[in-house]
């Protein structure tokens, strides 16, 4: 399986990190082995002293698909999720500045947390579906999924164009404006249309 990522999808996030606004779709991939399991506390890793949380919405696909239409999408995924794009902020802010690809920033160990999946029929209108992240019992990140620049249904649609959708295969939608640095012992915990997605200790 894989793991497809989009970036620069909120203007609110564009806005804080001082990133230019994009005019399609920013898409990186995470392998398979930066899956972080939720029963498992995440480690910081070495090589970085300012990791930072982004949460996102997750799409899980479960039909194979290449040249998917927008309206068409909703019938490649069935499972809703919250997750966190964990990113070494230090180590992507130095391959920016350099022009170099992000994957030791984004793609390490651990790097890709997902919580619990949800029946995208128990989770409303998903144009409309709000998240929200808690560091140590405070709101840090909080946001609805209209605020993207691109939807769920237009992110797959994308997607497909690059990249065939196999069965399994993860969507990290992109991160709302608050991302921040986590540290030794805080907790984090996630929550998708006020259902308990995540709870998540930082070791
Ligand atoms: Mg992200």
């Amino acid at each position: 399986m894989k793991i497809i990522c989009i970036g620069r999808n909120y203007a609110d996030h564009i806005t804080e990190l001082a990133n230019e606004r994009p005019d399609e779709p920013v898409i990186f991939m995470k392998p398979d082995t930066a899956i972080a399991q939720s029963n498992l506390p995440f480690f910081i890793p070495e090589f970085t002293n300012e990791v930072h949380h982004e949460v996102e919405v997750l799409v899980k696909i479960s039909r194979i698909g290449k040249h998917i239409q927008p309206k068409f999408a909703h019938k490649y995924y069935e499972h809703i999720g919250l997750g966190i794009d964990f990113t070494a902020r230090d180590v992507q802010q130095k391959l920016k500045t350099n022009g170099l690809p992000w994957e030791k920033a984004k793609a390490f160990d651990g790097s890709a947390f997902v919580g619990k999946w949800f029946k995208k029929a128990s989770m409303g209108d998903l144009r409309n579906l709000p998240f929200e992240l808690h560091k140590n019992g405070k709101i840090v990140q909080q946001a609805d999924t209209s605020l993207m620049l691109w939807n769920i249904d237009e992110i797959i649609a994308h997607v497909s164009q690059y990249f065939t959708l196999k069965i399994g295969d993860i969507v990290f939608t992109g991160t709302p404006a608050g991302v921040g640095r986590v540290d030794k012992n805080d907790r984090l915990e996630g929550y998708l249309h006020a259902q308990k997605a995540f709870s998540l200790i930082v070791k």
